[in-house]
């Protein structure tokens, strides 16, 4: 556990002005935040053992970030000390440990406490909540800092019930499963999968990689950064920041790609496929790599190790689909039955169903999963009509492809202490978005993104809901068009 996680909250019923759930990235920004605006009654509850989110979560080996470390981090604490460009998961999750002690959050942050049922309670103003076991919480407020990527997601395959080895995911990884020597089975080649296989191939004596749909790689630009420079950053702080600023224009550019500027994604395609071709020279594997649907239509993956890993002795790329598996192996469509000891999910998360086992009702009694039958939305990704003082962090449609993620809650976190400025400044408890906003905007965004390659590049993602295969999750813009918008709450949107 985090030295000092410990909390002032410790009675089983609280009263706060303001609940955070989550102790990830977004989380600690609005702790921070509201720590630095002198609020001093609020409460972060995490469901982990310590705090860091999916930088705590994930463990798997050769987890790291796939943005530049630079830019990965809060504008207001940069790191001078990053090692690599792209950081790795446990150098990141040192980061966000060290800015929670730094900033002074810790002692408000209560640990193994998972978000069970939230209720609006009109009549108060505030929201009851109850969480981890038995604590009730009375909160003026309430911020979401769940993120999207945090429940696991597992394959529906027939007999899959009936394995008989070892298994887990990704995000769940088995350090106590030995490797050495065993048939491993891997299924799904997504940006954690291409991340941790080249790190366990060498250990496996034989590793099949099942693949269902090939994805866009690009060579990941990393490389350790030299103590000369971590010394520069470090005594001229404003070479830091043009670095980040740097980084920052060269992600944001990447962002035509993805809004149907298709001479972007030619060029983007080009240097992939020129990758695919230096690293796989067998015709046939390179076919099976080769996507057959536009770039960023899926999330775009970076790395240097990915292919050469398949291209080992004991490894072996199965693009044949999987029909059944059994107790040791996995048989293919094709009837290839092929001796699995252990089973690696690399499957990714359910990310477009929001609030997996959380029950947040609103005003009027209403459900948050029922106001969202339709379509999973709120204003600017923050705030949902009929959910008062309920504010969200990465919530819908405000994911990247492009850029680094922890702009997009620096921005909401800063529209967040706008609405709570907002709410003081008229002598306000309450305040609940108008439907009619919440409307225009999801219809804009609707439109917006009808252009873009997720819904016209021909494939089907996580990025989409299951069921209606709209885009749910990624913000269709630049991030500077939505730092724009989130600037500050107009009084307009609201009642
Ligand atoms: P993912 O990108 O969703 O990949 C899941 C993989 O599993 C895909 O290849 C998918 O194939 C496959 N799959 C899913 N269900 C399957 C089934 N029933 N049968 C066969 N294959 C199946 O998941 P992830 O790799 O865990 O990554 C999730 C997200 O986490 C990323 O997109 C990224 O946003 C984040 N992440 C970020 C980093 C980073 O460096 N910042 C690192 C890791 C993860 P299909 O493509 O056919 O669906």
């Amino acid at each position: 556990m985090t030295e000092q996680a410990t909390t002032n909250h410790h009675s089983p019923e609280v009263t706060v002005d303001v609940l955070i759930v989550g102790a990830g990235f977004s989380g600690l920004c609005i702790a921070i935040k509201l720590q630095q605006a002198g609020t001093e009654s609020f409460l972060v509850i995490e469901k982990g053992d310590d705090i860091g989110g999916t930088w705590h979560e994930n463990r798997y080996p050769g987890c790291a970030c796939d943005v530049p470390s630079h830019l990965y981090c809060f504008s207001f604490e940069p790191n001078p000390d990053w090692n690599r460009m792209y950081a790795g998961q446990a150098e990141i999750w040192e980061y966000l440990k060290s800015c929670a002690k730094r900033y002074g959050v810790l002692p408000h942050i209560r640990l193994k406490t998972r978000l069970r049922e939230a209720t609006w309670d009109e009549a108060k103003g505030v929201w009851h909540v109850l969480a981890g076991e038995g604590l009730t919480i009375d909160a003026r407020v309430l911020v979401s800092g769940m993120g999207a990527l945090h429940v696991p997601s597992y394959p529906e395959l027939p007999g899959l019930a009936r394995f008989a080895g070892p298994s887990f995911h990704s995000a769940t990884w088995n350090p106590d499963v030995k490797l050495e020597g065993k048939s491993v089975a891997v299924i799904g080649t997504g940006a954690s999968a291409i991340q941790f296989v080249p790190q366990i191939a060498p250990r496996t004596g034989k590793l099949y990689v099942f693949q269902r749909t090939p994805a866009w790689i690009v060579p990941k630009p990393d490389f350790s950064i030299s103590e000369k420079w971590r010394q520069r950053f470090r005594r001229i702080p404003v070479v830091m920041w043009a670095f980040r600023k740097f980084l920052f224009w060269q992600h944001e550019f990447r962002v035509l790609a993805f809004l149907g500027h298709r001479w972007m994604g030619r060029f983007l395609e080009r240097i992939a496929l020129k990758n695919l071709e230096k690293r796989i020279k067998d015709p046939k594997l390179r076919a099976a790599l080769t996507p057959n649907y536009a770039l960023g239509c899926k999330r775009v993956l970076f790395s240097n190790d990915f292919y050469s890993a398949l291209t080992r002795p004991n490894a072996e790329l199965v693009s044949e689909g999987i029909a059944e598996v059994r107790e040791h192996s996995i048989v293919t469509k094709d009837g290839v039955e092929r001796p699995v000891d252990v089973l690696i999910y690399g499957t990714g998360f359910r990310v477009t169903e929001p609030m997996i086992a959380v029950r947040l009702v609103g005003r009027g009694g209403v459900e948050i999963h029922d106001a969202w039958r339709e379509r999973m939305s709120a204003f600017l990704g923050v705030t949902v009509s009929g959910f008062p003082n309920f504010f969200i962090l990465l919530g819908p449609n405000t994911g990247l492809g492009h850029n680094s993620v922890v702009l997009m809650i620096e921005a909401q976190v800063r529209y967040v202490m706008s609405c709570l400025k907002l709410m003081r400044r008229r002598g306000q408890k309450v305040m609940n978005l108008r439907p009619e906003t919440q409307k225009r905007f999801v219809d804009e965004v609707v439109e917006r993104l009808s252009h873009t390659v997720w819904q016209t590049g021909g494939c089907r993602s996580w990025y989409q809901d299951q069921k209606t295969g709209e885009n749910t999750t990624l913000w269709p813009g630049s991030v500077v068009a939505y730092m724009r918008r989130t600037r500050s709450a107009a009084a307009r949107d609201y009642e």
